[in-house]
């Protein structure tokens, strides 16, 4: 009996060692599936929008669904004209439309008269550049639901209207940064709100650094 195991064994070593393999590589693909930090299922299968990237179409998830921004056709703002260099990150050539950058500089002056810096890292983006953001972190390695976690899909950034600033450093480290506690306390005297607060009603993810202007 024992001899007859043995022989067995020995008889169906490569096919057991395959459904092994084939068991082995299943748990890590569902561990993988359920560690992934994208948007899962059912969260975008509902979804009756797309987005297009490079010829694949993405149902739009959740919180973007429902929330395109301006019109995708024709969304550049005519009036769009470039933020002075002293207020933007290593002078780059940041455009927002004029009353956003009226407003954005007075804010910036009474900000340093506190000793606070503003400054801009990024303005005015177009829906190709926001698909050139997901092409490049999808490149990397991330898939879609991953980036719109954290990105607005083409079509659904706030950048897209001119009138929304991301403010330096525009990463977790502004929630704690003596700008954002300035803000919080001053920007609504000047027409900018904090488009995706923490614990948002809206369930977006909160960007500490994102600002926009609201109009007077
Ligand atoms: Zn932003």
């Amino acid at each position: 009996m024992r001899t007859n195991m043995i022989f067995l064994i020995g008889r169906y070593f490569w096919k057991i060692k395959f459904f092994l393999l084939v068991f082995v590589a299943g748990i890590t693909i569902s561990i993988y599936a359920n560690d992934s930090k994208g948007l899962q299922p059912p969260h975008y299968l509902n979804s009756s929008e797309y987005v297009v990237i490079e010829g694949k179409a993405y149902p739009v998830p959740y919180p973007w669904q429902g929330k395109r921004v301006g019109n995708a056709d024709d969304p550049k703002p005519d009036d769009l004209v470039r933020l002075p260099l002293d207020l933007t990150l290593d002078q780059s050539k940041i455009y927002v439309t004029a009353a956003t950058k009226d407003a954005f500089v007075i804010m910036a002056e009474a900000a340093k008269e506190d000793s606070i810096t503003l400054l801009a890292d990024s303005g005015y983006r177009s829906p190709a550049y926001q698909k050139q953001i997901y092409k490049r972190r999808m490149k990397k390695g991330k898939d879609f639901y991953e980036v719109a976690t954290g990105t607005a899909p083409p079509g659904y950034s706030e950048h897209m209207l001119g009138s929304t600033l991301d403010l330096v450093p525009s990463s977790f480290m502004f929630a704690k940064s003596p700008a954002q506690a300035w803000l919080q306390e001053n920007a609504s005297k000047f027409n900018f709100i904090e488009s995706y607060p923490e614990n948002n009603a809206d369930g977006f993810f909160w960007e500490p650094w994102h600002w926009k202007y609201v109009g007077p």
